[in-house]
């Protein structure tokens, strides 16, 4: 009997986990053929300072705190706090980031309104001063653990005309955040003013006015009952270049003016100090998911591509395909047809886009880089774990 003589040892695999924070690599281009192994986060944090500048320019006289949460690589974190720009943190392991880059714990806003007594307390030791809550439970929470601290009670919004709603989890009607305020004050801490989110992507300018009107009404109110408020804070929502555009963030800064000078600039109501915190709009556009095709096939009619980046590993946004990023192919130029964009795992909901499918080239084929764009913010930050063998997403630092 005659035994076939198999190759004497499989193909070695690439590794799987590359170097996160190495040295400035070229790389990402569709066309460029570089064999650096896919699937990664190119991130440029010059690009997330640049869009920090230009937030800032359309918003003046409004402090940019840049919500950690969105990507919280210490390159970016600390091109920003270079920059000038603040930061909007949600715990202790963001505060101590910020702070390792150098950060001031005076200029940091921690946003979450339901956390941990001691993530609280320990936030207030690292010298956090600025506290988002939006319940009494919350506020009395605040007041046993980071006591004296100033606050800030988040009101909700109806999150309509974002691509990523964040309406029902975090913020009270108006009225109660009266009493959440008054309630503060009576508990020793310092009432600051109010806050928001309008939803994130939001492409509508004018969202931003009627919670800022909200927000007028309810330091109206408590100033008549004694308490002086000073701060609002607008939240993120600016938009990143996904697909079907984005408005210039200029539009954003001007509808923004409007509104805050209808609602205040009052004798009996100035205007007070505004912060917003943008996540998307700093870290979207300086980063891109380079993928590569996996496996092209048809079931049925219809054309599915395999990446080997998907929903469990960077682009957990694409959940009910909320949010659609911009897709650019090494097979660029020829025709295209429509196509379902699946993810590397074999979980069923590792599905991009199926419901509204993709257009990509008809030429597409096993080893194609596909970059899915403005993708920097919302990725990594999913991704810290492997999923069914399949490594977090790294990220590899590039110029511009
Ligand atoms: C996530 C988050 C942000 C950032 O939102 P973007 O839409 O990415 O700008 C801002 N503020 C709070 C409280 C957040 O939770």
């Amino acid at each position: 009997m005659t035994l076939l003589a198999g190759p004497a040892s499989p193909p070695v695999p690439a590794p799987l986990r590359r170097d996160v924070a190495g040295a400035p690599a070229r790389a990402g281009d569709p066309t460029d053929a570089s064999p650096r192994a896919t699937p990664y986060l190119e991130l440029a944090p010059a690009a997330a300072v640049r869009r920090f500048r230009r937030l800032a320019a359309a918003l003046p006289g409004t402090a940019v705190h840049y919500a950690v949460k969105a990507n919280p690589h210490p390159a970016l974190l600390g091109a920003l706090t270079t920059a000038g720009c603040r930061f909007d943190v949600a715990g202790p392991t963001e505060v101590r980031a910020c702070l390792a880059v150098g950060a001031d714990p005076a200029d940091l806003v921690h946003s979450n309104p339901v956390a941990r007594r001691d993530a609280l307390a320990e936030c207030a030791a690292l010298g956090v001063g600025l506290f988002v809550v939006d319940s009494p439970e919350e506020a009395i929470k605040l007041a046993e653990s980071a006591p004296g601290s100033r606050v800030l009670c988040r009101i909700v919004t109806s999150g309509s005309g974002s691509d990523w709603p964040l309406s029902r989890k975090y913020g009270c009607s108006a009225p109660q955040a009266i009493e959440v305020l008054a309630l503060a004050a009576g508990l020793g801490l310092r009432p600051a003013g109010i806050s928001f989110h309008v939803g994130s992507q939001q492409r509508d300018p004018q969202a931003w006015a009627s919670p800022i009107a909200a927000a007028a009404r309810v330091f109206g109110l408590l100033r008549e009952h004694g308490i002086v408020l000073d701060t609002l804070d607008l939240g993120g929502g600016f938009p990143a270049h996904l697909e079907g555009g984005a408005l210039p963030l200029a539009a954003y800064g001007a509808a923004i003016e409007t509104a805050l000078r209808r609602s205040f600039d009052r004798a009996d109501l100035p205007r007070p100090h505004t912060l917003v915190e943008p996540g998307r709009s700093v870290a979207g556009d300086a980063g891109r998911v380079v993928a590569s095709v996996v496996g092209v096939l048809r079931r049925g009619d219809t054309r599915w591509v395999y990446l080997d980046a998907g929903v469990f590993t960077g682009m957990v946004e694409t959940l009910d395909e909320a949010i659609r990023y911009r897709i650019s192919t090494s097979a660029d130029g020829g025709p295209t047809g429509p196509c379902v964009l699946a993810g590397p795992t074999c979980d069923s909901a590792d599905v991009l886009y199926e419901k509204q499918p993709v257009q990509l080239p008809l030429a597409l084929a096993e080893g194609d880089r596909v970059v899915l764009r403005s993708a920097g913010a919302y990725t990594t930050c999913y991704s810290t774990v492997g999923f069914n063998g399949f490594a977090p997403l790294a990220t590899v630092l590039v110029d511009g």
